[in-house]
């Protein structure tokens, strides 16, 4: 009897289940998307109990549609938006609020109060690899606890527990007995020590964090826990654990030292792995653990573009200059450059290396012969530009020079931001046939936890290259549109 691997992606806005089989092949998958609530300006939360009923219901409709048997289902591999905190009473199950998004920016006034504290910036950055940031959830934590009626007292009372969404999602998978989360998913906290692998006493003293209230950090590969009976008619083993991002990294077989992908989303995010080595760095980076296999924990260097594909978002909804986010590929290649116009999407501040919170978006360079085909371009040209900015900064912390760059997200399906990728960088871009990285990592967690792919060797071969764009254009051109594209980021920037 064939034996399948099902992974759930749980997302920002939807659950997803896929049914992978033993050659990592999708045949089956449902997503199911959920509310997003914003009751004040910059807050944002989510039913964590609408996201498991979701969860459920996706993987239900997956088991039916597939035609399988559950006991065909060897292990099931989670990944998740990461940083989301849900706060619950282990005695009756139940959250004690809304479950706070990483895009909630509530406890900025919070870690406004933590940059005070003498050496404390220092201590989170050096011990958990991060910087203070209201997406992290410490912050969300310590929220709930000075805010929600009573939680304080149940805290106390050794009667909440914390997760992130995955460890939510095995509570509720496992019937209320594992109370679990992974290095990746922990490290993501602000709380958890990255170069000990244990909560961090002294962070968590600082927030007014009982410990008591903390998963268990498990591997991201292992059988962790096992669905209750009452679920599915059987137990089910529960293998794979990583955060998005990771499991990208994971799903993308970036396993050595020095490879790195991009995911081309809303944002952007940009991984390297560094190995068992912990890069500090000095750029405004994030050091993040990759994951922790058998005994070994590694990391990876992380860095983000805020406005990724939302420009492509941007030029259709507010500009109104293209009616569908791949029409910009035609648009774009109409031209054959963008005659000097430069987009510089600031528009929530830029993020590594600048940090300039109080950027805003530009477009200039414009001339009397511009037009909305220049505009196009630019702007796609700008998200290559902001994960180049993002790449040299990794190379510059780790000393690590990339050899080509993984690629995945809604828009690196855009040829021509992958070719202007390629050729900015002077690296290789490597795009698989499936794209869909995430949900692939946690499948390969899962699998490789229940020993369904025996080794990473066996990994490497499950991604398939769609397309390399290699870099063809000259040194000079290069380093003009760099020097442009530099120009017109101080421009933008508030102390300018
Ligand atoms: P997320 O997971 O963040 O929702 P996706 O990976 O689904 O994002 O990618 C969606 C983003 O990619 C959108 O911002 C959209 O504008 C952009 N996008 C999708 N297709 C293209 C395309 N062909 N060219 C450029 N951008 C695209």
């Amino acid at each position: 009897m064939s034996r399948y691997i099902l992974a759930l992606d749980e997302g920002t806005t939807s659950c997803r289940s896929i049914l992978y089989n033993e050659k990592a092949e999708t045949v089956a998958s449902s997503q199911s998307e959920f509310t997003q609530y914003f009751p004040e300006p910059s807050w944002v939360e989510h039913d964590a109990n609408e996201i498991w009923e979701k969860q459920l219901q996706t993987i239900r409709t997956v088991i039916r549609e597939s035609g399988i048997e559950v006991s065909q289902i060897a292990a099931i591999g989670i990944t998740n938006q990461r940083e989301t905190t849900v706060v619950w009473d282990s005695t009756t199950g139940e959250p004690v609020s809304r479950a706070i998004v990483w895009q909630c920016r509530r406890t900025a006034p919070i870690c406004e109060g933590l940059k005070q504290i003498e050496g404390f910036s220092d201590y989170i950055h050096e011990n958990t690899g991060l910087l203070i940031d209201a997406y992290f959830s410490g912050t969300k934590i310590k929220w709930i606890l000075d805010h929600v009626g009573g939680a304080r007292e149940l805290a106390d009372a050794g009667r909440l527990m914390f997760g992130t969404i995955d460890s939510w999602l095995i509570y509720k998978l496992s019937g209320g007995r594992s109370h679990v989360s992974d290095y990746s998913n922990a490290s993501r906290t602000m709380i958890y020590n990255i170069k000990e692998l244990k909560w961090d006493e002294y962070a968590c003293r600082t927030l007014g964090i009982p410990m008591s209230m903390l998963p268990t950090v498990v591997a991201s590969s292992g059988v962790c826990a096992h669905t209750d009976e009452s679920l599915f008619g059987i137990s089910v083993p529960i293998a794979g654990i990583a955060g998005d991002q990771q499991a990208a990294l994971f799903g993308q077989g970036c396993f050595e030292a020095g490879q790195a992908k991009n995911t081309y989303g809303t944002g952007c995010f940009l991984l390297m792995n560094t190995g068992e080595k912990r890069v500090r760095s000095s750029h405004g980076l994030i050091t993040t653990v990759a994951w922790g296999i058998n005994g070994t924990v590694e990391y990876a260097l992380e860095g983000s573009v805020f406005i990724g594909g939302a420009i492509v978002q941007w030029l259709r909804d507010q500009l109104g200059i293209i009616s569908h986010a791949s029409e910009s590929y035609e648009i774009a290649t109409g031209v054959p450059n963008s005659a000097g116009v430069y987009v510089v999407p600031a528009f929530s501040g830029l993020g590594a290396p600048y940090w300039d919170m109080y950027a805003q978006g530009i477009i200039c360079g414009l001339t009397r012969g511009a037009n909305k085909a220049h505009i196009v371009r630019a702007a796609l040209e700008s998200i290559a530009f902001q994960s180049m900015e993002l790449l040299d900064a990794i190379e510059e912390d780790s000393g690590i020079l990339l050899k080509e760059l993984m690629v995945d997200g809604g828009a690196s399906r855009n040829d021509f931001l992958m070719q202007f990728q390629s050729d900015i960088l002077l690296h290789p871009v490597n795009r698989p046939v499936d794209t869909e990285s995430t949900a692939l990592g946690a499948a390969m967690l899962a699998g490789l936890g229940i020993g369904i792919f025996p080794d990473r060797e066996h990994l490497k071969s499950i991604r398939k290259t769609d397309r390399v764009f290699s870099p063809n254009t000259n040194e000079t051109k290069r380093t003009e549109r760099i020097e442009g594209w530099k120009h017109a980021v101080k421009m933008c920037m508030s102390h300018r």
